[in-house]
């Protein structure tokens, strides 16, 4: 097995089992084969892990075992596979909902593999040239431990051109049906596991789309970004009084239709556009709300953009405060990974600031416990979110 050792000044994260090395903390430029094992060492040549390497990736190394006496090989793969759905097996997410992740990628010691159940298939997405080589033994241990009727394979388009991936979006294993019909929480949805955003549907909001519900009775509901209905659904299940539902997305919309006829609820009121502007334009016609859901898509999706994105974020809960009757209530999350729950909360401040409107934060809202946050690898917590009340 080839090895590369870490600078010694750079190396403690990695000894605390923080998964990222950078290139420029390895002392080697080998030319390995990419997504290649590795045994990686301090300088002094102690052992500190194994991890896949990719020469063309910023993050060179993801470290993945630190045991020493394990052996990386097929039966490595399926351990951690059977480790990350023991886990699941344990909560009782079975009871809830026929769909949920089932590997969280670095959170579950898998950097780059994410597998995602939706009743009896599976969506793969991979992000690291490590899980690409290794794939076909991933794909024959998942077919043997769950027995799936499908499995569809994604590449993640943010990290396809950084880690170089040359994999491609395919039907991998058996069939995957147009559209599949799922249950979490006692309403069904459909979900297009090939044209669908991400794996298809947005397991990690599950808790919350649950909570929604204690919220929605007899109210006025705005869901903004709202996908194929995620929360409308629950309001509406809820007793909401009426819903309005805005989504850029024309398939997503169009699922959101039918997702309310399936569960025999009043198809709410669709707005097709920007969000943006679509806040804008219900503030200046002096629309109100008792509620409003806004979970927008990644707005940061690199260091650079941080600061743009914080505006954003801002513009966003400041359109949302000003259309919120008194003593109403605003679910406001972040998922991209660089912006923290600090950060989310100081930009609803400024947001409470520049509205004129008094905000309390009653709930702080995660990512459902199908995706773990480990706590050597904080950037597992991606998904940040909080309840407030506002009057
Ligand atoms: N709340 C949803 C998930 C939202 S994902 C659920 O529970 O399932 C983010 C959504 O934002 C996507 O559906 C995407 O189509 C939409 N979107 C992205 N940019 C947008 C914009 N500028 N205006 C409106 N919607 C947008």
């Amino acid at each position: 097995m080839n090895y590369l050792h870490i600078k010694k000044n750079r190396d403690r994260l990695s000894k605390n089992f923080h998964p990222w090395v950078y290139s420029g903390a390895l002392i080697e430029n080998l030319e390995l084969e990419p997504g290649e094992i590795v045994k990686v060492y301090d300088e002094d040549n102690k052992f500190i892990a194994y991890g896949f390497y990719n020469p063309f990736s910023k993050i060179a190394l993801r470290l993945c075992e630190w045991n020493e006496n394990k052996k990386i090989d097929v039966n490595w793969f399926k351990e951690k596979i059977e480790e990350a759905i023991l886990y699941r097996n344990m909560l009782d997410i079975k009871e809830k909902t026929d769909s949920f992740r089932l590997i969280f990628s670095e959170a579950d010691y898998l950097p780059g593999l994410i597998v995602d159940k939706f009743g009896e298939f599976l969506t793969i997405q991979v992000s690291t040239k490590g899980i690409e080589r290794y794939i076909n033994i991933i794909i024959d241990i998942l077919v043997g431990l769950l027995k799936p009727q499908g499995i569809y394979l994604k590449i993640d388009e943010e990290m396809k051109e950084k880690e170089k991936l040359t994999l491609k979006d395919s039907i991998i294993y058996g069939k995957i049906p147009e559209e599949i019909e799922i249950e979490e929480n006692e309403v069904k949805y459909l979900v297009n596991l090939i044209e669908g955003q991400k794996t298809g549907f947005f397991i990690d909001q599950r808790v919350n789309r649950e909570k929604i519900r204690k919220y929605s009775k007899n109210k006025e509901v705005l869901d903004v970004f709202c996908y194929s209905g995620g929360f409308s659904l629950n309001s509406g299940k809820a007793g909401a009084k009426n819903i309005t539902s805005i989504d850029s997305s024309k398939i997503a919309l169009n699922i959101l239709e039918k997702n309310f006829q399936l569960n025999k609820l009043p198809v709410p009121e669709i707005i097709c556009g920007n969000a943006f502007e679509i806040l804008r334009s219900l503030g200046k016609e002096n629309k109100k709300f008792d509620l409003i859901i806004l979970d927008p898509p990644k707005l940061s999706k690199k260091e650079s953009d941080k600061e743009k994105a914080l505006r954003a974020y801002k513009d966003l809960n400041m359109q949302a405060l000003k259309i919120i009757k008194n003593s109403g209530i605003l679910f406001s999350f972040s998922c991209s990974g660089n912006i923290s729950r600090e950060d989310l909360k100081k930009v609803i401040a400024w947001a409470s600031i520049d509205s004129g409107r008094k905000v309390s934060i009653i709930e702080n809202l995660f990512q459902s416990e199908d995706h773990p946050i480990r706590l050597s690898y904080p950037e597992s917590e991606y998904l940040k979110g909080f309840v407030c009340y506002v009057y």
